[in-house]
């Protein structure tokens, strides 16, 4: 296949999922008003989850809501992951509608790129604050909910979205890497402390993912479209990955189908980390 097939490509959870796996599930996802986590938030809906789709932007979190249908029993939600109060209000949220909650995504996530130098302690502070003090904070403020899920009903379940710049690294990305391989390690020990009480936390490593993140990445070079295509060719499936990808491995680690997954880490990327 060459490059330019890709857009020909179907996703890969064209149509509706033939499982419905989160079936009359509370489920929350972060950063759901775009990219990856507005996928996820689909693709949960599409098997049966009441979802709450949070973001810090309500418009679009409200989109993705109205894009689940009227049948898939959503709600959107402001909520900003760095600010404990905000959190908080998003937890009385979750209370108020669900009283419980089966599965947690922690998707929502910044970018910045820079070397050390090339990155001033403010914005240093800004991306652990999203992508790792998020994690965190959100994980913590609902613990009780979710350990009531999993009592309940004999499991719940986290899972982060950290990266493969987690795993590995990429010259000029020195904080954005260091929070994520932040979230790897949380993950296991967030994996190793809540097992024994049925709540298995797991993360994903996505590669490159077409989302508007990697757009304003593009939107950086000089000529975006030879920038899309050269990203296109580096993974070894020569095609950058879509949200689908990473929400159908999402899907499957917060399902049952994971029962026996916690405090793992899995790569979405093409190959790329592989090499
Ligand atoms: P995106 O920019 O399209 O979406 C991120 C969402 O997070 C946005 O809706 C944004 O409003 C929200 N958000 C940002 N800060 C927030 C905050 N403080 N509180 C609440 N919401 C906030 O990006 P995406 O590509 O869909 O990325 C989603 C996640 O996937 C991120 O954690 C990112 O690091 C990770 N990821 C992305 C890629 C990729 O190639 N796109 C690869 C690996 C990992």
């Amino acid at each position: 296949m060459t490059v330019s097939d890709w857009t020909a490509m179907p996703p890969p959870s064209d149509g509706a999922p033939s499982a419905r796996r989160f079936t009359g599930k509370a489920c929350l996802v972060t950063g759901a008003a775009s990219g990856i986590g507005r996928a996820v938030a689909l693709r949960l809906a599409a098997e049966g989850g009441k979802v709450i789709a949070a973001d810090m932007d309500l418009a679009g979190a409200e989109e993705t809501v109205a894009l689940a249908g009227a049948g898939a029993a959503g709600k959107a939600a402001r909520v900003d992951v760095r600010d404990a109060a905000s959190v908080e209000a998003l937890k009385g949220v979750v209370e108020k509608t669900f009283g419980r909650l089966d599965v947690l995504v922690n998707n929502a996530g910044i970018e910045i790129l820079g070397t050390i130098d090339e990155t001033a302690p403010e914005v240093w502070d800004e991306i652990m604050a999203v992508n790792l003090r998020g994690p965190y904070l959100v994980s913590r403020i609902l613990l009780r909910l979710l350990l009531k899920a999993a009592d309940e009903s004999g499991g719940a379940a986290i899972v982060h979205n950290a990266s493969l710049m987690g795993l590995v690294s990429s010259p000029g990305l020195a904080a954005y890497c260091a929070s994520k391989a932040g979230v790897v390690s949380l993950t296991r020990s967030m994996g190793l402390d809540y097992a024994a009480r049925n709540l298995r936390v797991n993360c994903v490593c996505p590669g490159i993912i077409h989302t508007p993140m990697l757009e304003r990445r593009f939107a950086m070079q000089p000529d975006r479209d030879t920038a899309y295509r050269t990203t296109s060719e580096r993974p070894p499936v020569k095609y950058i990955g879509r949200p689908e990808d990473v929400a159908a491995a999402i899907a499957y680690l917060a399902s049952p189908e994971a029962r026996f997954v916690t405090g793992s880490a899995l790569t979405i990327d093409g190959g790329v980390g592989a090499a």
